[in-house]
């Protein structure tokens, strides 16, 4: 199916279920609604000029006409291309040239962005760019009152590209994902067949729609099921999150750990009327246990889906089931979704490896994408002529199926000869009473080639944990090159829009102290 076929397909099912709720502004849409709103840009995109295959860019925070033009433009087959909210003018106008982008939809402002002022400042390096349409400004209502309906669209394919979506950046510059129908909308269906979506279900989405989690596992999931998105602010807030869930009766809610984390230390969490909840899905990085225990148990999502996936891979790949127990759903990422397969080989070698051993992980099948947008030789790093997708993670495969991740080959410390995956020390660092989050890189150090540094955000910042604390807790419980030589203590992590910490940042700023 097409993106367009199949949300035609929801909406002869449900007309009359919701199919979007913006809680900000209080606006709602059944299924026949949402459909109607989307053939009606639509036409206008058309009316407008953009043919299949334009790229048609959206730099904006989450609302309604987000899911809009996500759904419009995919069923004339134009190419939407996600552009980070976080961006600034440098990053905006690289992304505009770099994707030939001739139609943009921005968010007016947000908080101290002011997306209007900034296009103002690149518009005129961009002569590709034709026109700029601003959301909750008469230029949106200018659009559409072009709309006819005896516009005809375009025959389109399923392996068509229809989106670009950047990677988080975490590791360095954001690479962009050329993805077809086929990529994504499989994989919004896969992944809400494991969680056994229904029309019943009303799923809170507090990550950004410019990323495939809020996108694609989200949007897509919720859609070829029936299911209700509900948006609970413009971008994240943890008492908002939670107020969406309470206020809609959501079954599902959404995030990366750290967001979980963060509603779970609202200082009124506990007044919160979070029964409603049945499921849900984290992803993006790794889980502590302890924030997983509290989220079954003070949240009420017993079914919680650990997701893993990269944006190249659309972007799922292995996810825990609903019956799996704690310990897959904390130490795994779960098995491989249909249609999917994955192989964990030597990184020298390319060797499969035996079951129980690390090695990098990679993933083929419908999901791989099309290949970066115009960037070749980075397409052929990544995929290899058998088509496998080569995910830059280390991981290993139990008997079971299971997968475990160890980390990603790039955050692996190795001092004076031993190989250190920060996670295993983060989550031990965690226990700690004094820790409220923390993060272990590498740092460059004469002797032993790279140091342990933790960075460690206190539960009290009156209170902060010093490095002797760190090192007696650690002591008889890790091994002595384990056992972290720095510890720097930090109000915030640098972060990804994805809501990642981008240990770069940190092994940058910290290696000259
Ligand atoms: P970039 O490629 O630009 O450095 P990124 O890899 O973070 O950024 P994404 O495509 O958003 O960009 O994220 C994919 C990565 O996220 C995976 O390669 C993996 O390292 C990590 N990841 C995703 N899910 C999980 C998970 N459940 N547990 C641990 N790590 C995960
Ligand atoms: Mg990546």
């Amino acid at each position: 199916d097409t993106i367009g076929a199949n949300l035609d397909r929801a909406v002869a099912a449900w007309p009359d279920r919701e199919a979007l709720v913006d809680v900000p502004s209080g606006r709602r849409w059944t299924y026949a609604q949402f459909g109607a709103a989307v053939e009606e840009l639509a036409q206008a995109l058309v009316v407008g000029g953009v043919a299949k295959g334009d790229r048609v860019g959206i730099w904006a925070v989450n609302c309604p006409e987000w899911v809009l033009v996500q759904y419009a433009t995919a069923r004339i087959g134009a190419i939407m291309v996600n552009i980070n909210p976080a961006y600034r003018t440098h990053e905006v106008e690289y992304v505009l040239k770099q994707a030939g982008i001739s139609l943009l939809f921005a968010s007016l402002s947000h908080k101290t962005s002011d997306y209007r002022a900034m296009v103002g400042q690149v518009r005129g390096g961009c002569p590709e760019l034709r026109e700029v349409v601003y959301i909750g400004d008469p230029s949106w209502q200018a659009l559409l009152r072009r709309a006819t309906p005896d516009v005809s669209f375009e025959a389109l394919s399923c392996d068509d590209p229809i989106n670009i979506q950047y990677t988080s950046g975490t590791t360095g510059f954001p690479k962009g994902a050329t993805l077809s129908h086929h990529n994504i909308l499989n994989n919004g269906y896969f992944v809400g067949e494991s969680i056994a979506y229904t029309e019943q279900d009303r799923i809170c989405i507090p990550v950004p729609f410019y990323h495939c989690f809020g996108m694609v596992m989200g949007n897509l999931a919720a859609t070829s099921h029936g299911a209700c998105m509900v948006i609970p602010a413009p971008s994240f807030d943890p008492k908002a999150t939670l107020e969406a869930v309470q206020q809609e009766r959501c079954t599902s809610l959404y995030g990366v750990p750290t967001m979980f984390i963060a509603e779970l230390n609202l200082p009124d969490f506990a007044t919160y009327d979070l029964s409603t909840l049945r499921t849900g899905i984290m992803a993006g990085s790794p889980c502590p246990v302890e924030v997983m225990k509290r989220v079954v148990a003070e949240m009420h999502m017993a079914e919680v889906s650990i997701c893993y996936g990269m944006t190249e891979t659309s972007p799922v790949s292995l996810q825990t089931r609903r019956d799996d127990d704690l310990e897959h759903r904390t130490g795994t990422v779960g098995r491989v979704l249909p249609h999917i397969e994955v192989k964990i080989v030597d990184p020298a070698t390319g060797v499969t490896q035996p079951r129980g051993e690390a090695g990098e992980l990679c993933t083929r099948g419908y999901s791989v994408m099309l290949g970066y947008w115009n960037e070749p030789e980075k397409t052929a790093e990544a995929v290899d002529p058998g088509r496998w997708m080569h995910t830059g993670d280390l991981a290993t495969m139990r008997e079971d199926g299971y997968v475990e991740i160890v980390g990603r080959i790039k955050d692996m410390i190795i001092r004076g000869g031993e190989n250190i995956y920060p996670r295993e020390i983060e989550e031990f660092l965690y226990g700690h009473p004094k820790i409220a989050d923390v993060q272990v890189v590498g740092v460059p150090d004469e002797r032993y080639g790279e140091e342990v540094l933790a960075c460690v955000i206190p539960r009290d910042p009156a209170d902060p944990p010093t490095l002797e604390d760190v090192r007696a807790f650690c002591e008889g419980q890790l091994a002595h090159y384990k056992v972290p030589s720095r510890v720097q203590i930090l109000e915030t992590f640098p972060m990804t829009v994805s809501g990642k910490v981008r240990k770069i940042e940190l092994r940058e700023k910290y290696t000259a102290v």
